[in-house]
């Protein structure tokens, strides 16, 4: 413990003289610190290295990192069966001659199947390598980690928070007073930064190493930026305590590392306002360019404070330099046509001049280059999940859900537009970015069935990512059983501008059933979009919600089963869930997956969620 050797001497920034028999170097002893935490991340990478190489295995390893343009080619698998067609052979996705036994969507189907390559030869599937993401022993654990504290945080996170906030204290208290030594706290806030930089940034090595998307890492980036406003807080008030008691204050405030120091601090005190969840809510844009002003300014200030702090300064600034590098070379300036589609509410973005290059449930931020969105429109970039399928004949397609005022501007001048060939709309300059985030090393084509609840324009991550995983299946690539997908909408009309779309994933899945179940949570405005009788192989239409644990349940027993399937022969490798839509509906299915019952959990190989949530 440090020992006061005389409480009355003090140094020349008027602070008390401490002495301790084995000081510590505090510069040296932060930089330790940092290192033990690069080794705790270190450990995280390795442990995720096996699912890494089996993504390196697979097709999907070079896809989602540019977007790009390639030549069209059209699936030249076709489809065999032994009896009548149903559902009837789609144009240039089947032989003419082709035939289906029964209607995709029913198990077992598609042992009567076999898929042909254009030479006629059979196509002998090559699934993907499965690698769980955790060991059969650790299962027990995940269900009690992945469960909510608070709406939108997991105790694994709330976990990861308690380990660095006491990695923290230690840092702070370890060989030193925080009443009587100020400059702890001060290398303790700059040691910090290049985490909060590394956690923050679209384009970092972290969430490449760990396969996890930037915004994964938000709640760390979050809580370390508080830890940092707080010890950068302390410094300084110690010191504007001491040099006011000492009757120095106006002789210190005034030496120029004391400005710098005091620029820093108001710097990190702005962004910890404005990034409160109400300008995030009520104001984004404020909140954003506090942020990039506020650090952009920290580390210039940060380094005329104090000169040994050159080399977090340094490192943050590679970290943003990067960044900004990536980011350049990740976008593309394009035309789009955008669309209203008013029983979605949404703004439906076309960018035929992007095909690839992305992998599916991965999102892009898009920058409107048009007057029509005012004077400043363009400042703005928004992020959208992609819901087309990376080498499609769509191109890239956003679905662009009306919420505040940029994606109502985005809805307004769409409609704005005339009748073109796929309806109404208007052609207008885009920037896109990315892609960013999305299923990192999970492969969701290497599970034996798989889940997908999303909520309103969270469709557009399932849209993407079944899409994808039918074309997969067509030639080969899948291993999946069984395909449910969940989507949940007010409006039981949203189901009509996408009806011919599910319809047409239904029918072409025919090696795997998929079953898409719709739930509306309101009266319909006016009269009901559909014949009472509804009836769409593989589609229903239901009010309510949905029994989220139930279908988990049933799609686990379709997984299991050893049918007459070709797929009934393969080993059973877990289930996936994917979510994707507000916090709410996410913690929802996290709270189903966590009350499967362990043998059920062990019989399938263990269920995996994946989240995606439109926020932050
Ligand atoms: C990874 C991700 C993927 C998304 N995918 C889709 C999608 O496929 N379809 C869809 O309809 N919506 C999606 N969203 C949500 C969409 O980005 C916001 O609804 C949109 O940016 C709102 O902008 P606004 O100005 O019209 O609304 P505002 O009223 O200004 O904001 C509404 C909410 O969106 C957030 N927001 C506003 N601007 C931004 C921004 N630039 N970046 C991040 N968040 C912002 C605000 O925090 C606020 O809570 C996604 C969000 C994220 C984070």
């Amino acid at each position: 413990m440090s020992t006061l050797a005389d409480a009355n001497n003090l140094a020349a920034g008027g602070l008390p003289v401490i002495t301790d028999p084995d000081p510590v170097n505090d510069a040296t002893f932060v930089y330790h610190v940092d290192l033990f935490l690069v080794a705790l991340l270190a450990c995280v990478v390795v442990s995720r290295l096996p699912q890494a190489i089996a993504l390196f295995s697979s097709s999907d390893w070079y896809n989602g990192h540019f977007l790009r343009h390639v030549p069209y080619r059209r699936s030249t698998t076709i489809v065999q069966g032994f009896k009548n067609a149903y559902p009837p052979p789609l144009k240039g996705q089947w032989s003419e001659d082709s035939h289906s036994s029964a209607s995709s969507h029913t198990s077992g189907s598609s042992s009567k199947m076999k898929r042909l390559d254009r030479h006629g030869a059979q196509i002998v599937p090559i699934y993907p390598t499965h690698i769980a993401s955790c060991m059969r022993f650790v299962r027990p654990l995940v269900a009690p980690l992945r469960a909510r504290i608070v709406p939108g945080y997991s105790v694994a996170q709330f976990l990861i928070m308690t380990i660095y906030f006491w990695v923290l204290i230690y840092a702070s208290f370890y060989k030193s007073n925080l009443f009587l030594a100020a400059d702890r706290t001060g290398w303790v806030a700059i040691a910090q930064l290049p985490f909060i930089f590394a956690l923050s940034q679209k384009n970092n090595l972290l969430g490449w190493l760990m396969g996890l998307g930037y915004e994964k890492f938000n709640f760390l980036h979050r809580f370390a930026g508080r830890l940092i406003v707080l010890a950068a807080n302390i410094h300084s008030i110690h010191y504007f305590y001491v040099w006011s008691l000492t009757g120095t204050f106006q002789q210190n405030i005034l030496r120029p590392s004391s400005i710098w120091g005091l620029i820093t601090l108001i710097c990190v005190d702005l962004i910890f306002f404005f990034s409160t969840s109400f300008w995030r809510q009520k104001a984004y844009n404020i909140f954003l360019v506090t942020h990039i002003i506020g650090f952009i300014l920290i580390l210039p200030a940060a380094y005329l404070h104090k000169v040994a702090m050159a080399p977090y300064v340094f490192t943050c600034a590679g970290i943003m330099g990067f960044d900004l590098l990536f980011r350049l070379v990740k976008s593309r300036i394009h035309t789009a046509t955008i669309r209203p589609i008013s029983q979605l509410d949404l703004t439906r973005v076309e960018v035929h001049g992007i095909n690839a290059g992305w992998r599916a449930g991965q999102h892009v931020r898009l920058r409107v280059l048009s007057m029509g969105m005012g004077w400043w429109g363009w400042t703005e970039i928004h992020p959208f999940t992609i819901a087309s399928m990376s080498g499609g004949q769509e191109g890239l397609v956003l679905m662009c859900k009306k919420t505040g005022s940029w994606t109502k501007k985005l809805y307004e001048i769409a409609k704005e537009g005339g009748y073109t060939e796929g309806g109404v709309g208007r052609d207008i300059k885009v920037m896109i970015e990315g892609p960013y985030g999305g299923p990192g090393h999970t492969i969701f084509a290497s599970f034996s069935g798989a889940v997908f609840v999303v909520g309103g324009s969270g469709i557009t991550f399932a849209l993407s990512t079944v899409q994808d995983l039918v074309q997969k299946d067509l030639k080969g690539q899948s291993r999946l059983k069984i395909i449910e997908l969940i989507w949940v909408v007010q409006d039981p009309a949203s189901l009509v501008p996408l009806l011919p779309t599910f319809t047409t994933l239904v029918q072409q899945s025919v090696f795997t059933p998929l079953h898409i179940s719709v739930y509306y949570t309101r009266a319909a405005v006016g009269k009901f979009p559909f014949p009472p009788d509804f009836y769409h192989p593989g589609i229903s239409l239901a009010p309510g919600r949905p029994r989220i644990a139930k279908v988990i349940d049933s799609t686990l027993c379709r997984a299991v089963s050893l049918g007459s399937g070709i797929k009934d022969k393969e080993r059973i490798m877990g289930l996936v869930v994917g979510v994707c839509g507000p916090v709410e509906l996410a913690d929802d299915v996290v709270k189903a997956v966590g009350s499967v019952e362990p043998t059920r959990r062990d019989q399938v190989g263990g269920i995996e969620v994946h989240e995606e949530v439109f926020g932050w």
